[in-house]
């Protein structure tokens, strides 16, 4: 018995949440009990995980649900992961959990809580999935996910169809709407997945470029 983090990473609409869905479906079959959390951040869909489609006239549908529950910040975390038992901790767009500010590692409070409950709880089977963006509009690494990667026992990472060129290695949430703010939640309004040579660079790279 040993305690695993799984991790799937990609760009927006490149499939992730139909990911980690599938696979908490497959755990609840195996009578696993999973529980579901997300950042309070997200503010698309509260009180649930969504995977959504995007389809051909750009509009997006919700193709999958599962309740979670939402996390404002450590406290809630901790709080959620000490009550009850459970064999499965999923967690949805991981990525709008932040960095400290100024930065001390490259774990934030949620990647150092991560880190925390596999060690207490190494000699057990918990399985932590974690899904979310490795990157933001302009190529940073977005919030904990580098370095949960660095952590995991599995990565998953997944392309999208670029929008542009209908190639199937869309890599980046290109953001089509104006603003340097790296924390932009959005949809297919403000987001276009594309490829590497269809990708245009902001003028200013992400928030840690801006900050410097
Ligand atoms: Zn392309």
């Amino acid at each position: 018995m040993t305690a695993r983090l799984e991790v799937i990473v990609g760009p927006m609409f490149s499939g992730k949440t139909e990911r980690l869905i599938a696979r908490l479906h497959r755990a609840q079959y195996a009578r696993k009990r999973v529980r579901i959390i997300k950042p309070a951040h997200d503010t698309r869909t509260q009180g649930s995980i969504a995977a959504r489609a995007v389809n051909p006239d750009g509009t997006t549908e919700v193709t999958a649900t599962l309740n979670a529950i939402m996390v404002r910040n450590a406290a809630d975390f901790a709080a959620v992961t000490a009550e009850g038992d459970y064999d499965v901790l999923a967690v949805d767009e991981a990525q709008f959990f932040p960095l400290d500010e100024p930065m001390t590692d490259s774990l934030g409070w949620f990647g150092r809580a991560i880190r925390t409950l596999l060690r207490e709880k190494a000699k057990s089977d918990l399985r932590i999935i974690i899904a979310g963006l490795d990157m933001d509009f302009a190529e940073a690494p977005f919030g904990p996910i580098p370095g949960l990667l660095a952590m995991a026992d599995h990565v998953e990472k997944l392309t999208g169809v670029c929008m542009i060129c209908g190639s199937d290695g869309g890599y980046i949430s290109h953001r089509i709407i104006p603003g340097e703010a790296q924390l932009v939640v959005g949809d297919a309004g403000e987001y276009q997945v594309r490829c590497r040579s269809c990708y245009e660079a902001p003028g200013i790279r992400g928030a840690v470029a801006a900050a410097e």
